[in-house]
């Protein structure tokens, strides 16, 4: 016979056995849905620019949109505004406008579900409506065209960080992908003059200084430079995978001293060490496929798009599994604390991620999984989105 008590006993001990009490096990999506969610680090706006239309369902197409944003309980986006280093001078300024010039337009003809975000009172205010509170994120210090005017421009449009550097150096600082490959294009490492008057001039608009991306010696010379903490807005840890875009636990703790937070990207090549070479492997079973459809002059975009549905179980099994990326939030935890981590997707930026994360509707998942390993309530919401919070208001202080 199976009473209701022996039944909560199973219950309890398989809970105990997984590592969750059954009333976290239960609750957290209702701790999800109350905490302030915020993600850094979203590419979508460059689909948007070619004609998508994120009020759209663009499942399948994309990882982000709208709907998916609410069904995810993202309360705060980041957009990015991206451009690579053949934006170089008469070209990266205007292209980054362009891009917010498109956000707004998204925003304008959404006003009921969400609303573009300068301050954190700003941000607060959406979040009380549910509205998807929209910010700015400039990617690439290039598209300031090493002029202060433009980037107090991209400020007064709404940019509220920048990244000083994307793969490619700027004359002014140089990039992770760069010193790590040995390719300097300065003369020297890290920033320069200019460089710190670009910090400077952030620091005293309150628009955080985004470190992905940037290079170490950009890092130190940044953390000697700032006089406000620093935004690290999607970058994973290099002790778990030695990637150039990770950050080394000296550069943890750095930030971690300096009051920063570090929001993890989940991009399935910066989280995990085995990814490439499991890649490389599924695409040799199929590279005679795949040349075939070269020779019939077939475009490498949609190649993938084919390959990857043709064979779904198959490529699945290359993605990582999602424990790893939490291991990424538990380092940086165990190096400086609960304080200095998030969320920094990278969603639709990235052509692969952890299983069960297919897009921005499964952010409730981070959320059950670090309750499962023990975190409290209360520190899930900071990682949630409380840390980028403190920080965001912190910049804006005078
Ligand atoms: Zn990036």
């Amino acid at each position: 016979m199976i009473t209701g008590k022996s039944i909560s006993a199973c219950v309890a001990l398989a809970a105990f056995l997984l590592g969750y009490s059954p009333s976290q096990a239960q609750d957290y999506k209702k701790l999800h849905e109350q905490a302030v969610v915020v993600d850094t680090h979203n590419d979508v706006l460059i689909n948007i620019l070619k004609g998508l239309d994120i009020a759209d369902n663009l499942k399948g197409k994309t990882h982000s949109d709208l709907t998916r944003f609410k069904e995810g309980g993202v309360d705060v986006q980041i957009f990015s505004v991206w451009s690579d280093g053949s934006y170089g001078k008469g070209k990266g300024f205007a292209y980054a406008n362009r891009q917010i010039d498109s956000l707004y337009a998204v925003v304008a003809r959404n006003p009921d579900k969400m609303v573009l975000a300068k301050t954190p009172a700003e941000v607060m205010q959406a979040v009380q409506q549910q509205k998807l509170a929209a910010m700015i994120g400039v990617e690439g210090g290039h598209m300031i065209e090493d002029n202060l005017g433009y980037l107090d421009s991209l400020y007064n449009r709404g940019a509220r960080y920048m990244t000083l550097t994307w793969n490619n150096s700027t004359s002014w600082a140089t990039s992770a992908l760069d010193e790590s490959s040995g390719k300097i294009p300065n003369s020297a490492k890290g920033l320069n003059g200019f460089g710190r008057q670009v910090v400077r001039r952030m620091n005293e608009l309150g628009m955080l200084v985004d470190l992905s991306h940037a290079g170490e010696q950009t890092f130190w010379d940044v953390i000697a430079t700032t006089s406000k903490p620093v935004l690290v807005s999607h970058s994973c840890v290099k002790a778990i995978n030695p990637h150039f875009r990770n950050l080394t636990d000296e550069q943890i703790r750095a930030v971690g001293k300096n009051g920063g937070v570090i929001h993890v990207n989940f991009d399935a090549g910066f989280v995990d060490p085995g990814f490439g070479k499991r890649r490389q492997q599924f695409i040799s079973r199929h590279q005679a496929e795949i040349d075939s459809l070269r020779q019939l002059d077939w475009a490498d975009a949609a190649i993938n798009t084919l390959v990857t549905k043709k064979y779904a179980t198959e490529m699945d099994k290359t993605r990582p599994p999602l424990s790893l990326l939490l291991d990424h939030f538990d380092h940086i935890v165990q190096l400086v604390g609960v304080d200095h981590v998030g969320l920094g997707s990278d969603f639709d930026g990235i052509s692969a991620t952890p299983q069960q994360l297919d897009g921005v509707q499964d952010f409730p998942v981070i959320t059950k999984e670090l309750l499962a390993r023990g975190y409290s309530e209360a520190d899930v919401r900071k990682i949630l989105g409380e840390n980028f919070l403190r920080l965001f208001r912190e910049n804006v202080k005078s």
